[in-house]
């Protein structure tokens, strides 16, 4: 779907920002990006919709070279971007006019941007709010209303960028079950994020530090190199960390990623000793 090769970028003389990443991002596939503040993920993201352009080696989506800018726009329409920031992003007063700002700036017949508001407005649950005024939602709802936004320009890919960050624990949580469920339609999606716990529901996870894409797994894979991942200046999903404690303190139980797994595990433990 989108291919990075060698791509390099720096924001200025001194400093490399993303250093020769070359990562395949799958048809369908739900992606963590994760790594500590300034290992380059944001920069990685926007490099996906031709926001920063590589200065060295090529990114192409679905067989659109970002450095075209004959493509610039078709990127755009198949690359939706979410960011951190929900108030920065919606830019009408009427929630349904917002969701139809980007369809009617790609030029689509006002009969099907009607449609495509309402499925949008649908697949995040907030159908009911189509009139209300984006500034009365809480944050989750304000991002839920910004991927409506992207969804209603039919993209094949969004990209999350932090977009939960700003959330409380039930916004975030709101969040992510769309993300989830828009997956399962077989939109792929990126989800740069800095909560381990989202990243373990992913199918894979790209850890980057110092602008280098470290290594790519899933993320059993990735989070098994427990030393590994905190000398990239990570920490593990929750579970996994009180299963590593567990361990050291003589209970040896197998790799736990959810609090689900490690109960299970504990369970059988008990059930074997
Ligand atoms: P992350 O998203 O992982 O926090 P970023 O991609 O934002 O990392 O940043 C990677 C590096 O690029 C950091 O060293 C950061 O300070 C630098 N950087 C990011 N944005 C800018 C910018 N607009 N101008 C100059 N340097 C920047």
């Amino acid at each position: 779907m989108i291919t990075l090769e060698h791509v390099t970028y720096h924001y200025d003389a001194e400093n490399v920002a993303l250093c020769d990443v070359s990562l395949t991002i799958e048809r369908g596939e739900l992606l963590a990006v994760v790594g500590h503040n300034g290992s380059g993920k944001s920069t990685l993201a926007k490099h996906l919709n031709a926001l920063l352009l590589p200065d060295a080696g090529c990114v192409t989506v679905m067989g659109m070279d970002t450095r075209d800018e004959a493509n610039t726009l078709g990127i755009r329409q198949k690359v939706g971007m979410v960011f951190q920031n929900p108030d920065n992003q919606l830019v009408t007063t009427v929630v349904e006019e917002d969701v139809a700002f980007g369809p009617e700036n790609m030029g689509v017949p006002s009969a099907q941007i009607r449609e495509r508001v309402d499925a949008a407005l649908a697949s995040v649950g907030m159908e009911t709010f189509a009139k209300s005024a984006p500034h009365m939602l809480s944050g989750g709802q304000k991002q839920r209303i910004a991927i409506a936004g992207m969804l209603a320009m039919q993209p094949a890919v969004l990209v999350l960028d932090e977009a939960t960050a700003m959330l409380d624990p039930k916004g975030r949580r709101d969040v992510l079950a769309i993300v989830q469920d828009l997956h399962r339609q077989g939109i792929t999606v990126v989800m740069i994020t800095q909560y381990m716990e989202e990243a373990v529901l992913c199918d894979r996870v790209a850890l980057m530090d110092g602008g280098r894409l470290i290594c790519v797994g899933t993320p059993r894979e990735v989070f098994s190199r427990g030393e590994f991942v905190r000398e990239h200046g990570l920490a593990l999903p929750a579970a996994a960390q009180l299963r590593d404690k567990l361990a050291a303190g003589g209970m040896e139980l197998p790799v736990c990623l959810t609090s689900e797994e490690l109960a299970d595990a504990i369970c059988q433990y008990k059930s074997v000793v």
